[in-house]
């Protein structure tokens, strides 16, 4: 039953849910957040004000329904706050989980305004957890099939969200992808800690019982031709990511002991999922003391993993302050709570040691004038290099596109930095040069979010069902 009182959020502060053992965090890959109770999740979703015009919803990349589904919790309506939530987004519980929701959903809630941001995305991975544990599944009764069939290259959250909206659209969506398991980097790239992999292999039976094909461990380019795909399907969707790593450019990069942050996450992972094909794929920094540079995301899960693998040290290096890091204030949170050290404002200039690396020298920096983004650019100051002892080093500094070279064979053009264009205005969103392709996700936006390739993916099905005429 619903809450009566309209000055909840001033009786009932914001909360998030409970953490597990600091303990428990350090040594295991699971999740850190308890679930929220059903009492809990009411009450903190009654703090919704349901403003006119929600900020929150417009700030949200997918635009969700947040004041509606967040009443509907708060009556206990949980299967009709699912069907809400899936309208817009196709996978609600891992946005509810990965989300930077400080820059997005929850920094936009009036609340923040003294009394604290409702907790939105935790709210919004109760939904469809729930849902889920009582028996809820997509409503397909009403789909009417079409005869149309189209290939997804990547079952990352780009091919996914387009996957959804087609097959909820009558259309046959096949998804190709190199990996074992669905997800792309959401598997093979974000640590258990923030995203067990049970969601998404819960993902993968309900998008098979709703009529999605996954054809795994099948790259395309290698055990399948775009030609064969073009062929053989109405439209395909591209969604494969960005898979080159940014360099440092400073000497001693290639030294032993010097590894790119992707290939360390990968191994991990591989090996708590019993995917690893070798053991000396595995890159352990167990005992050993650990220089993590770069301050998004992927730095922060280097650091979190490093600790629990029983890394002796972990410090973590970043070129501009701690306000002006990319990656979400919650992980760095919690990164510190784990035992990582940061060290501000200190650019890395060499890696130095004589076989295998020793340490990372760096150089103290203040913040400059603003570049063309706006962020203010670190500068040098002289006579402050140190160096930091290291046994191992992982480099965190970003993706760049991986254009395939048989791109340029089927007419798919990409722009100057490698992404791959796919217009958003154009009469058929996210098409690319070649009429029956289309793309979006990390490969046309540059790395981004989870979010915002789920919203690239939907949108190009909208595109699609639009040039199949569906
Ligand atoms: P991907 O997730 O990269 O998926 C692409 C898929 O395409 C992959 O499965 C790949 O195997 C497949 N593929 C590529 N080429 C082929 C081919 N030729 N044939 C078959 N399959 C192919 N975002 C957040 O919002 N929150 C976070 O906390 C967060 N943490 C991150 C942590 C790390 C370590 C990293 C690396 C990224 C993180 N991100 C986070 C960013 C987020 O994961 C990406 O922006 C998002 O996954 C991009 O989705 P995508 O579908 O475009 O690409
Ligand atoms: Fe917030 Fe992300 Fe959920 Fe949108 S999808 S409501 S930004 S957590």
């Amino acid at each position: 039953e619903r809450l009566n009182n309209n000055f909840q959020f001033i009786d009932v502060g914001r909360k998030d849910p409970a953490k597990k053992s600091l303990r428990a965090r350090k040594e295991k890959f699971v999740e850190i957040y308890q679930p929220f109770s059903k009492k809990e999740v009411q009450e903190q979703s009654h703090r919704c004000l349901e403003c006119g015009n929600p900020y929150c919803e417009w700030k949200c990349p997918v635009h969700n329904f947040i004041p509606n589904w967040l009443k509907l919790i708060s009556e206990g309506n949980i299967f009709e706050a699912a069907e809400l939530s899936h309208q817009t987004n196709s996978l609600p519980e891992v946005c509810g989980r990965v989300c930077p929701q400080d820059r997005l959903c929850e920094g936009a809630c009036t609340l923040n305004d003294g009394f604290g941001a409702v907790t939105i995305g935790n709210a919004e991975k109760y939904i469809t957890d729930t849902a889920f544990a009582m028996g809820w599944k997509p409503d397909m009764s009403k789909v009417v099939w079409t005869d149309k069939k189209v290939a997804v290259i990547g079952a990352g959250p780009a091919g996914i969200g387009c996957a959804d909206v087609l097959v909820r659209n009558g259309v046959k969506p096949v998804v190709f992808d190199r990996y074992p398991e669905i997800g792309g980097l959401l598997t093979f790239g974000i640590p258990e800690f923030k995203l067990e992999k049970s969601v998404l292999s819960r993902r993968r039976e309900i998008f098979t019982e709703m009529g999605v094909e996954f054809r795994l461990n099948t790259e395309v380019g290698k055990d399948i031709t775009m030609e064969e795909l073009l062929q053989e399907y109405d439209a395909v969707f591209m969604g494969m990511g960005t898979y080159n790593y940014m360099k440092g450019g400073f000497p001693g990069e290639d030294l032993p002991g010097v590894h790119d942050a992707l290939p360390f996450l990968v191994s991990n992972v591989n090996r708590n999922l019993g995917f690893e094909k070798d053991p000396a794929d595995f890159i352990s920094v167990k005992e050993q003391k650990v220089v993590v540079l770069g301050g998004g995301d992927t730095a922060m899960d280097c650091n979190r993993t490093s600790i629990r693998q029983g890394a002796t040290s972990v410090t973590c290096a970043y070129r501009r302050d701690e306000e002006n890091m990319p990656g979400s204030k919650r992980e760095v949170v919690n990164a510190r709570e784990e035992g990582v050290q940061f060290l501000f404002n200190r650019q890395p200039i060499a890696i130095v040691g004589d076989d295998r690396v020793e340490g990372v020298k760096v150089v103290t920096t203040k913040l400059g004038e603003p570049d063309e983004n706006g962020r203010r650019r670190p500068e040098p100051i002289p006579g402050s290099e140190e160096v930091l002892p290291a046994d191992v080093v992982l480099i965190a500094f970003g993706f760049r596109p991986s254009p395939e070279p048989w791109f340029s064979d089927h007419d798919i053009q990409v722009n100057d930095w490698g992404g791959v264009v796919a217009a958003e205005k154009q009469t058929f969103k996210f098409q690319t040069s070649n009429p029956k392709v289309f793309a979006g996700g990390d490969m046309v936006r540059g790395s981004d979010l989870v979010v915002t390739a789920i919203w690239e993916g939907r949108e190009a099905a909208d595109g699609i069902l639009d040039y199949l005429g569906v």
